[in-house]
């Protein structure tokens, strides 16, 4: 089976009807960009960068080694665009262990991702500085996780007005980006408009999305089952997410587990979904679903799927 897969590595993904899909990577590190390459990815869509942050028992990277990892990154995956996400630290990743005491009762809703950023703008422009840097070695997007109020995204763009202000001052070399947010908390999904007005592009964090939606600790196993991308809540912020984006020509991904499951690949591509980022594991496995898909076909079907009580069931049929 991987050998019949790893054929697939350099066919483009196109599903029978000629529908266009657009395969990306979710990456940790920059030297993932091997991987992503190696796996047939055409880029980058999350490059989760708290993993520079995470362990470094309070030494931050500063902007000189954010600016390097970065543009590895970037000139890693060879002209292909890399979505570099603003560190999202915090809940299921401390910044490091010996943090995990200073206890929060509800980590998952406390000062994590941008709200982390936001109350230590210093870090935040630091890392900002270094993506705009980065960007002028390649295709970059910079993502903000887990905004939700208006107030927020309107801090998170003047901070990244002030970074390249900074750059100017000093007569640094930047890129251009494009700036998208991160839709992972329901507010956020049911905010589109907002989000719209301010954002480039969205991308959808199904495995937050889906714990805020639910009320269910992603990392807490007494209630994993009941962790379900298929409840209707959750599909139908998914649904429309999507279709609003692609209804404004705006661009927009999932990058959740939900993207790499083969199981969901028919589901989200009938709902109008033409862009994945996953595990660059499971790439060759959803390429082959899309090869296999008539997305025209699809598109009722899967709105038949998001409106039965039990759309679960309805996609095993
Ligand atoms: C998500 O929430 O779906 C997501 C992609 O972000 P992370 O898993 O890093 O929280
Ligand atoms: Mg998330």
């Amino acid at each position: 089976e991987r050998g019949r897969l790893n054929r697939l590595r350099h066919t483009p993904a196109v599903t029978l009807d000629g529908q266009k899909v657009e395969l990306l990577a979710n990456i940790e590190l920059p030297d993932d960009a091997a991987a992503a390459l190696k796996a047939g990815a055409v880029g980058v869509g999350l490059f989760r960068s708290e993993f520079l942050f995470m362990g470094r028992k309070g030494q931050l990277p500063d902007e000189e080694e954010q600016y390097q990892a970065y543009r590895r990154a970037v000139e890693g995956m060879e002209g292909m665009p890399v979505t570099i996400r603003t560190v999202d630290v915090g809940a299921d990743k401390p910044l490091d262990e010996s943090r995990r005491d200073e206890a929060h009762l509800n980590p998952a809703l406390g000062l994590r991702a941008i709200r982390w950023s936001l109350a230590e703008p210093d870090m935040f422009r630091t890392q900002l500085r270094a993506i705009l840097r980065a960007a002028a070695h390649g295709r970059v997007n910079l993502l903000v996780p887990m905004l939700a109020h208006a107030g927020e995204i309107r801090q998170t763009l003047s901070l990244i007005d002030f970074a390249r202000a900074e750059l100017d001052n000093r007569g640094a070399v930047y890129g251009a980006v494009s700036i998208g947010a991160m839709i992972e908390v329901p507010a956020a999904a049911l905010s589109l408009r907002t989000f719209l007005k301010y954002f480039d592009f969205l991308s959808i964090g199904t495995n937050d999305l889906i714990q805020y939606t639910l009320a269910i600790d992603r990392a807490d196993e007494s209630v994993a089952h009941l962790y379900d991308p298929c409840h209707p809540a959750v599909l139908r912020l998914v649904t429309e997410t999507i279709a609003e984006c692609n209804a404004q020509g705006k661009g927009v991904s999932v990058c959740g587990e939900m993207a790499g499951d083969v199981a969901f690949t028919r589901l989200l591509l009938g709902l109008g979904l033409r862009s994945f980022s996953m595990h660059p594991a499971q790439i060759l496995a959803v390429k082959q679903e899309v090869l296999r898909a008539d997305a025209g076909r699809l598109q009722p079907w899967a709105q038949e799927v998001i409106q039965s009580e039990d759309p679960a069931q309805a996609l095993a049929l």
